[in-house]
């Protein structure tokens, strides 16, 4: 059973389908069963979808490093 730590460090991963089919099942089996997590990818989604709107030459790594923090930090509060 994974961690609510180990899921915030699996989630870009796991939205960018890099995670092996073991991985995968952990993660989802954690997102069902903690609300906290599920409201975090949810809003992960939503901040994919946006930047994947924009051509992803367009989104400086800087702003997807800062993004990805910002979102670290709002699951610690
Ligand atoms: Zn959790």
């Amino acid at each position: 059973m994974l961690t609510c730590q180990q899921l915030t460090e699996l989630v870009t991963e796991y939205l960018e389908n890099r995670l092996s089919f073991t991985d995968r099942l952990r993660f989802r089996m954690h997102v069902g069963m903690c609300r906290h997590c599920r409201a975090y990818i949810d809003q992960m989604r939503q901040t994919v979808r946006t930047l994947g709107r924009l051509p992803a030459e367009e989104i400086p790594p800087e702003v997807r490093d800062a993004l990805l923090v910002q979102f670290r930090n709002w699951k610690r509060q």
